[in-house]
């Protein structure tokens, strides 16, 4: 018997409060309980999103859900800008091309974040740009955009919209969609928001409807109008995933008695261990600290270690299961997720069993550096 510990950057662990909720007896979503576990529930994700706007639930992946962000604004053959720092980034190139839209594609080294003065010179000579699509948090990079400077060089220089891929850190790092100028944004359930894969949440701003209702690209299952429609009744168009918003009302529990703000520092608080830890032990970050993501850190391959080995030995013998590089980073990064039901002393634990394998490969350092650096972070937090 073990316990496997999943350190992933979604799938994440889900809190027990939340598997329990989920337990529930399943009901009708034609039905007033429903009605009323939908609006409660919506209205309470409001805070996350930092929006007055309703919360749309799809029964699906992000991916959908980014879907319906790009077919419901543009038609084909307008123009749009998307911003692409790592592998989600690519996806959401993907998706663009894929509905004919003409892309401007702002390509940064994976690593790097996007600035405002970049995005801004990229905009300047650029006239019809129907949408900016932007990656919140790079999940293959572990970069935060710092999107409230990107919404503000899209508005200044642009009219276009801003459209933001929020789906590994919504529920885990600040946003302020409304005052940030956000147009649309969206979220998975399996990652920041603590549930099992299948659903997603999107929320869109009274621009953006309005450019959603004068688009005519066609679309059926992720048509956001019949979204909104159903929305104003409590509802969605299709049977929805019943089961996941039982749990979303339980991480809204969980949440709400945190407090968001402490979610929030909890988050940048594991991100600052984690990266001291690394320091300390001399293993490299793919990003800097100024952009670093609050949910998932990108870690080097300690020198002179075959990194597939390494994982594999850290999975089988410690349980500890951290997710490897994608795309041309694989055998060079691996990624330590620090997201949603995660704790300081969740990452106290991996840095510490990551020490234990690290001991195993004969790397050189002294044991427990990483684990006292990470401690010493988590103390000065405390202290204060
Ligand atoms: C995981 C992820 C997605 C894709 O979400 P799915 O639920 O797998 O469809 C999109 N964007 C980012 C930033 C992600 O981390």
């Amino acid at each position: 018997m073990y316990k496997n510990i999943l350190r992933h950057p979604g799938p994440t662990p889900i809190p027990k409060k939340v598997q329990l909720a989920m337990a529930e007896d399943i009901i009708s979503h034609r039905s007033e309980e429903f009605v009323e576990l939908y609006r409660n529930t919506t209205n309470r994700v409001k805070q996350i999103f930092g929006t007055e706007q309703e919360i749309l639930l799809l029964p699906s992946g992000g991916t959908a859900a980014l879907e319906a962000a790009a077919v419901n604004t543009v038609s084909p053959g307008e123009e749009v800008v998307v911003i692409t720092v790592g592998a989600f980034g690519d996806y959401f190139v993907s998706i663009c091309e894929k509905y004919g839209f003409h892309v401007h594609k702002l390509e940064k080294e994976w690593g790097q974040a996007c600035t405002e003065e970049e995005l801004a010179e990229f905009l300047k000579p650029l006239k019809n740009v129907k949408a900016v699509f932007a990656t919140y948090n790079e999940t293959s990079t572990g970069i935060l955009n710092p999107v409230e400077k990107l919404a503000n060089a899209v508005h200044t220089h642009s009219d276009a919209l801003f459209i933001v891929d929020g789906v590994s850190c919504i529920g885990g790092a600040p946003a302020e969609m409304d005052k940030w100028g956000i147009d649309i944004l969206v979220t998975g359930s399996q990652k920041s928001m603590m549930l099992p894969p299948g659903l997603a949440l999107v929320s869109v701003s009274d621009r953006a409807w309005k450019a959603i209702e004068n688009n005519n690209t066609p679309s059926y299952y992720l048509n956001l109008l019949s979204y909104r429609d159903w929305a104003a009744k409590g509802m969605t168009p299709n049977t929805p995933a019943v089961t996941l918003i039982y749990g979303l009302a339980a991480v809204c529990d969980l949440i709400e008695e945190e407090g968001f703000a402490q979610t929030v520092a909890r988050h940048e608080l594991m991100k600052n261990m984690v990266r001291e830890a690394m320091k300390a032990l001399n293993i490299g970050l793919l990003t800097s600290d100024e952009y670093a993501s609050p949910t998932i850190t990108a870690i080097c391959t300690p020198e002179g270690i075959d990194l597939g080995q390494f994982m594999k030995h850290l999975k089988e013998k410690y349980h500890l299961d951290f997710a490897g590089g994608l795309g041309h980073l694989q055998g060079k990064i691996f990624r330590f997720g620090h997201m949603g039901y995660c704790f300081p002393s969740d990452v106290l634990q991996a840095i510490s069993l990551m020490e234990a394998a690290l001991q195993d490969f004969s790397y050189s350092f002294e044991l427990g550096a990483g684990v006292k650096a990470a401690q010493e972070v988590f103390l000065a937090a405390h202290r204060k």
